[in-house]
C-alpha cells in the first residue's frame, strides 16, 4: 500500500559503520536502500581524527547529499539516520543523527522507535535544569547519559538505557566507540554485518545487500554492543525479555528483500497470501495487489487459489514529496494520481484485490471505486492481516483509536464502507503461523498489540508519538 496516502507510516531507519575508509559513502548508501522508512529527513555524523561531524537535512538521501558534502565527511565510522517525523513533529532541528558536544567529548545518537516515557523523563530532567535542543525523544537519552555519575561512560550508556521504556534501536557514535542497542522486548530490527574487516549494522539487511556487506546475526533485546579500534564485544543492559518484534515489518514496512530475524520478507508476504486463500477463498478471474507492498501477498493468493495474479493496479513511482497534496474536494483524483487500475486488465472481470491493511477505510474505498470505474464486475478485498484496532506507541503510525475504522465497526460494516462484494481480514492464528517464526516463544516472539490491544509494555503513561504532527 502507499503509506503517504493510507496514514500508515514507519518511523525511521538507521545504519551504521566502523573501520572503513569510505564510511560517509557506505553509509548515504546504506540510508539510500531504507529510504521506505523515512523520507522527510536525513543525516550522517562521521568519526574523523577524534571529532565529529557531519551534515543532514530535510528531504529524500538524494536530495540532502551531493557528491561534495559527502566528500566533505572524512573519517573511518559513521552513523546515518532517515525520519519520517513523528514524535516531536517535522523540522530541521529533529533530523538525526543528534549531534550533542561537551567538554568531556562528542556524542552523536541516531534512533529508531519510540520512547513511552519520554515526557515523564523530560520533565524530570527539565526539573533537574536540563535544556532540550529538539522536541525529539532521542534527546532525552543524551541528557540521562551526561547526567549519570556512573565511573566510565559505558557504564554512564548503560545506565541511561536502563531509564528509557518502549521501543528503541540506538546508534551512538563518539570519537573513539560505536554503541548500538535494541530494547529489550526488541520491538525494531537490527542487524550486524561485516564488510572485510568493517563492521556494519542497519534497520535492515537490504542496506547490507547494497553495499556488499554480509549478514552476521541479529541485535539482541536488552544487548549493548560496543564496537572500537580494539574490535567488538557485547554487554547487556537489560535482561533479554521474550522478544516482541513488530509483526507490521513483516506485513508491510521492511523491503522485500530485507531477512528479519532470518526470515526473508517477500517470502513471509507469500505465506500470508496463501493462508489467506485458505481462510478466506473467492469465486473470482484475477487476483491483484496493491503496489508495493502487497504484491508479495497477492502472489501468495494467487499460488494458493489457482486464480491468475494479474497487474491490475500500477503505482506512479514519480510522485515526490513535492507533489502537491489536493485539497478535500480534489483528494479522488489525488489517489489517482499515485494509484491507477489497469483497464484492459481488470475491465469485465471478477478482481480480487488483496492489500495489506485498512487503516482509516477512505483508501480502500477509493481503491475499490477505481476498479468499478475501470470495469470490473466485482471486486472481493482480501486484506493480509487482522484489522487494526488499537494504535501503536512503539513508533508506527496506525493513527489514533478513533480513526481506525475496524475500532469502530464490523467487517460486515467495512465491507459496506468501502463498497466491496466481499471483505476478508487474515486471522491472528494464520498471521503468526505464516510468518513462522519460533513456535516456542509467546506469541512467536511478535508483538500483535495493533491487532489486539495486548500491549507488551506498559502504556498506561505512553502518548502517541503521531498526534502531534497532524
Ligand atoms: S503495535 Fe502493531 S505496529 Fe506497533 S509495534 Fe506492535 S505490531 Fe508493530
Amino acid at each position: 500500500m502507499l503509506a503517504e496516502i493510507k496514514g500508515l507510516n514507519e518511523e525511521c531507519g538507521i545504519f551504521g559503520i566502523w573501520g572503513h575508509e569510505n564510511a560517509a559513502q557506505l553509509t548515504y548508501y546504506g540510508l539510500h536502500s531504507l529510504q521506505h522508512r523515512g523520507q522527510e529527513g536525513a543525516g550522517i555524523i562521521v568519526a574523523d581524527q577524534g571529532t565529529l561531524q557531519g551534515h543532514k537535512g530535510l528531504g529524500l538521501v538524494t536530495e540532502v547529499f551531493h557528491n561534495d558534502t559527502l566528500q566533505a565527511l572524512n573519517g573511518a565510522a559513521a552513523i546515518g539516520h532517515v525520519r519520517y517525523s513523528t514524535a516531536g513533529g517535522g523540522g530541521y532541528e529533529n533530523v538525526q543523527p543528534l549531534l550533542f558536544r561537551s567538554q568531556t567529548g562528542s556524542i552523536a545518537l541516531a534512533h529508531n522507535g519510540n520512547l513511552t516515557n519520554a515526557i515523564d523523563l523530560k520533565l524530570q530532567l527539565e526539573a533537574q535544569g536540563s535544556i532540550f535542543q529538539t522536541t525529539s525523544d532521542t534527546e532525552v537519552l543524551a541528557h540521562l547519559i551526561r547526567r549519570s555519575q556512573a565511573p566510565t561512560f559505558k557504564e554512564q550508556v548503560k545506565e541511561a538505557l536502563s531509564y528509557v521504556e518502549g521501543a528503541f534501536a540506538f546508534l551512538l557514535l563518539t570519537e573513539k566507540e560505536l554503541y548500538i542497542a535494541l530494547d529489550p522486548h526488541g520491538f525494531r530490527p537490527l542487524s550486524i554485518g561485516r564488510l572485510g574487516d568493517a563492521y556494519v549494522v542497519a534497520s535492515e539487511t537490504c542496506a547490507f545487500d547494497v553495499i556488499g556487506a554480509t549478514y552476521e546475526r541479529e541485535v539482541e533485546p536488552g544487548e549493548l554492543i560496543i564496537i572500537s579500534g580494539e574490535g567488538m564485544r557485547s554487554e547487556r543492559f537489560a535482561p533479554m525479555r521474550p522478544r516482541s518484534i513488530c509483526s507490521m515489518e513483516y506485513i508491510y514496512f521492511a523491503r522485500p528483500d530485507s531477512n528479519v530475524d532470518g526470515i526473508n520478507i517477500h517470502t513471509a508476504r507469500k505465506n500470508l497470501g496463501k493462508r489467506l486463500a485458505l481462510e478466506a477463498p473467492a469465486e473470482a478471474d484475477i487476483v491483484t495487489g496493491v503496489p508495493d507492498s502487497s504484491i508479495s501477498a497477492a502472489i501468495g493468493y494467487a499460488e494458493a487459489t489457482g486464480i491468475p495474479y494479474e497487474l491490475g493496479l500500477i503505482k506512479n513511482r514519480y510522485v515526490g514529496r513535492t507533489f502537491i497534496q489536493p485539497s478535500q474536494s480534489l483528494r479522488e483524483q489525488g489517489v489517482k494520481m499515485k494509484l491507477s487500475p489497469v483497464r484492459g486488465v481488470v475491465a469485465g472481470k471478477r478482481v480480487v484485490m488483496v492489500d495489506d491493511s485498512i487503516v482509516r477505510g477512505t483508501t480502500s474505498r477509493r481503491i475499490v471505486a477505481m476498479l468499478r470505474e475501470a470495469g470490473a464486475t466485482e471486486v472481493h478485498v482480501r486484506i493480509s492481516a487482522p484489522p487494526i484496532m488499537h494504535p501503536c506507541f512503539y513508533g508506527i503510525d496506525t493513527s489514533t483509536r478513533e480513526e481506525l475504522i475496524a475500532s469502530k465497526y464490523t467487517v460486515e460494516e467495512i465491507r459496506q464502507i468501502i463498497g466491496a462484494d466481499s471483505l476478508a481480514f487474515l486471522s491472528q492464528e494464520g498471521l503468526l503461523e505464516a510468518i513462522g517464526r519460533p513456535d516456542h516463544l509467546p506469541l512467536r516472539g511478535q508483538c500483535l498489540a495493533c491487532f489486539t490491544g495486548n500491549y507488551p509494555t506498559n502504556v498506561s503513561r505512553a502518548r502517541l508519538p503521531f498526534t502531534a504532527v497532524k
